[in-house]
């Protein structure tokens, strides 16, 4: 199913104006009761789009209403906490910028991290994580945990010719690594070994010439790559 539009143009459908200038919401309402839709494979909170509706940008907070209408989605009353603060949420300091950046918080949450890790680590509240991660989509880490195949979905993306990037985490720069069973490894290593059954042996390395590939398919390790050069050596030695 392909969404018809833009996501204003559906969040506009999933709304009803009320007679005293609010907007309900008669969409879905995740577990926590937070407006959202889901658009072009991800999940959206209601109110950062209405945000973006009213302002153009997205909020640097999470976004809330500014009136005192239950569940109201009105643009012109959602607010970024950042700027401002959140009605009856009088827990710290008032103005006290939230930080990390967005991008951070993203990168810390398809590393696999929890809400609450994130936040510590970043100094920022938990909540804003949620939000962050409704908006990607990314499932509560509390009610599961994050598998390989979500790290795999949440940091690769096709490429021309039949390869797949690694936007994920790098070590050393060049490494991808991934999350997993409480430390980093190779995402090439864990897919090889998914792929082939077997564990893989010396590195794991793209053997399609194209240097970033993660692609399970385009993958060698040691043994395969002393198996290509010694048949590279039979044809050639046969030749001379
Ligand atoms: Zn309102
Ligand atoms: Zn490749």
């Amino acid at each position: 199913m392909s969404p018809r539009g833009t996501i204003e143009d559906l969040f506009r459908r999933r709304t009803q104006p009320t007679s005293d200038g609010h907007l309900d919401w008669t969409g879905y309402r995740n577990k926590k009761g937070t407006a959202t839709l889901h658009w072009n494979g991800g999940t959206h909170g209601a109110l950062r789009i209405a945000y973006r509706i009213r302002t153009g940008q997205d909020p640097i907070g999470y976004a809330h209403a500014t009136c005192e209408h239950p569940g109201c989605v009105a643009p012109e009353h959602a607010a970024d906490s950042a700027v401002t603060p959140r009605r009856g949420h009088h827990t710290g300091p008032i103005n006290r910028q939230p930080n990390g950046s967005d991008d951070q918080i993203k990168a810390l949450l398809r590393e696999g991290l929890n809400d609450r890790q994130i936040g510590k680590r970043l100094g920022t509240s938990p909540k804003r994580v949620a939000a962050i991660r409704a908006e990607l989509g990314l499932p509560a880490f509390q009610s599961r945990p994050l598998t390989f195949d979500d790290r795999w979905d949440a940091n690769t993306e096709p490429v021309d010719g039949g390869h797949i990037r690694w936007t994920g985490r790098l070590r050393e720069g060049t490494s991808p690594a991934v999350h997993h069973g409480r430390r980093y490894v190779s995402p090439r290593r864990l897919a090889f070994e998914r792929l082939h059954g077997r564990p893989a042996v010396g590195r794991v390395l793209p053997g399609c010439g194209y240097g970033p590939c993660v692609r399970p398919e385009h993958l060698e390790d040691q043994p395969m790559r002393d198996q290509l050069a010694k048949q590279c050596a039979a044809i050639f030695g046969a030749a001379a």
